[in-house]
C-alpha cells in the first residue's frame, strides 16, 4: 500500500498518466486522482495527458482537461502512472517519466514489473481505479473523483461480471455510490450505449465468427477496409471480444482488427481455464489471467493458428490434470 500524503508530501507539479489507447479504467482513474489532487492540494498544479479520448467518453466531466501532447520542457516533481503495465505504454508520456524527480506507479496488470520509484500493484485487484480509491481518504473524495472512479470499476469488471469483482470491488462501488452519482447514467451512456456503426460492424464481426478447437474457442477478425467501410476506428471496437465470449459453451475469444498490412491488435478473453496473459506475454503483450492483449504480425491465419496452439496446449494440460484426479 503506498500512502498518498507522503508521495505528495512537497509536491510543486504533478503528472499523472495512463496507457496508450485508454480505456475507462485508464481514464477514470487518471481522472479520479486529477479531481482529487486539485481538491485537496490546491497549491500543486496537476495535468492529465492520456492519448486521444474514444467517443464512449465524450461527455465525462474532465476529458477536455486531458492534454494530449506533452510539453517536454516538463520536470514533474512525481509522475503517476496509472493502468500501465509497462513504460513503453506509456506512449509519448514516457518520455517524462524519465525526466520525473519521482514516479509512482499503481496498477493491476500482472504482467507490470513495477517500473516506478514506488509500486502499487496488485494483480487481483478488479481496476487500478479501485487500486486509487484505496490510497485516498474517503471523507476526502470529491463528487467527479467519485463519478470517474466508478466508471473506471464498472468498465473494468465489465459492469460487476467478470470474475476480477471481489466483495472489495463492490464495497467501494457502495461508498462512491454514497457520494451521491448518477451510476445507471454512468453505466449506460460510458459501457453499452453505442453507435449505429458501431453496432453494424459488431453484427459483422458476429457474422464472420468462427469456432474454433472443438468449439471452445470463437474467433472473429476485422480488416481495415471493413473499418473504413463503416466508418469507425480502433476504439469503437472495444467490447466487440466480450461479446463473442458470451457464447454458450466457448472457453476463450479472440478477436483482432488490422492496425496495417500484415498487423494486427488482438485480443483475447477467458472464462476459466485459459491463462490469456501468459499467451499475450508470449507475443510482447500482456494483461491479465482473462483478458490480455498483443500487436501481432502475419496474416489473419498465422496469427490465429500461432495463438490457438497455445490455448490447445493450455486446454490440453487441464484435460491430463482433470484425468490423473479421476
Ligand atoms: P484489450 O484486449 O486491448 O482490451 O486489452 C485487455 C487487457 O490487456 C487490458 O488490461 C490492456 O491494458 C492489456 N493489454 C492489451 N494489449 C497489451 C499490450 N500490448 N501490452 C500489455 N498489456 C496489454
Ligand atoms: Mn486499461
Ligand atoms: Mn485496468
Amino acid at each position: 500500500m503506498i500512502n498518498l500524503a507522503k508521495e505528495m508530501n512537497g509536491v510543486r507539479t504533478a503528472v499523472i498518466a495512463g496507457h496508450i489507447r485508454p480505456d475507462g479504467d485508464a481514464i477514470g482513474s487518471c481522472l479520479g486522482l486529477y479531481f482529487y489532487i486539485r481538491e485537496n492540494y490546491p497549491e500543486v498544479s496537476c495535468k492529465v495527458y492520456l492519448e486521444e479520448t474514444p467517443n464512449a467518453y465524450r461527455n465525462v466531466c474532465g476529458v477536455d482537461e486531458i492534454r494530449h501532447e506533452i510539453d517536454e520542457t516538463e520536470e514533474p516533481d512525481v509522475f503517476f502512472c496509472l493502468d500501465c503495465a509497462d513504460e513503453k505504454r506509456l506512449g509519448a508520456a514516457g518520455k517524462l517519466l524519465g525526466k520525473a524527480k519521482h514516479s509512482v506507479c499503481i496498477d493491476h496488470h500482472i504482467s507490470n514489473g513495477g517500473f516506478g520509484d514506488v509500486n502499487y500493484i496488485v494483480p487481483q485487484a478488479s481496476s487500478t481505479s479501485e487500486l486509487i480509491f484505496t490510497v485516498l481518504d474517503e471523507e476526502k473524495i470529491p463528487f467527479h473523483t467519485a463519478e470517474a472512479l466508478y466508471m473506471g470499476i464498472v468498465h473494468d469488471t465489465g459492469v460487476f461480471r467478470h470474475s476480477c469483482t471481489s466483495p472489495e470491488t463492490m464495497e467501494i462501488a457502495a461508498k462512491l455510490m454514497r457520494k451521491g452519482i448518477n451510476c445507471s447514467q454512468i453505466i449506460n451512456t460510458t459501457y453499452y450505449e453505442k453507435t449505429y456503426h458501431q453496432n453494424q460492424i459488431l453484427g459483422r464481426a458476429l457474422l464472420e465468427s468462427i469456432l474454433l478447437l472443438d468449439k471452445k474457442i470463437i474467433f472473429s477478425a476485422i480488416r481495415k477496409k471493413d473499418m473504413d467501410f463503416y466508418c469507425v476506428e480502433p476504439s469503437d471496437l472495444d467490447g466487440i471480444v466480450q461479446i463473442l465470449m458470451s457464447t454458450a459453451g466457448t472457453e476463450a475469444a479472440i478477436f483482432l482488427y488490422e492496425i496495417k498490412s500484415h498487423e494486427y491488435k488482438v485480443s483475447m478473453r477467458s472464462k476459466e481455464i485459459i491463462d490469456v496473459s501468459e499467451i499475450a506475454s508470449y507475443f510482447g503483450g500482456g494483461g491479465h489471467i482473462r483478458a490480455a492483449g498483443c500487436n501481432m504480425q502475419g496474416s489473419i491465419y498465422d496469427v490465429v493458428n500461432n495463438i490457438t496452439l497455445h490455448m490447445e496446449k493450455q486446454l490440453r494440460k487441464k484435460q491430463n490434470e482433470e484425468k490423473q484426479q479421476v
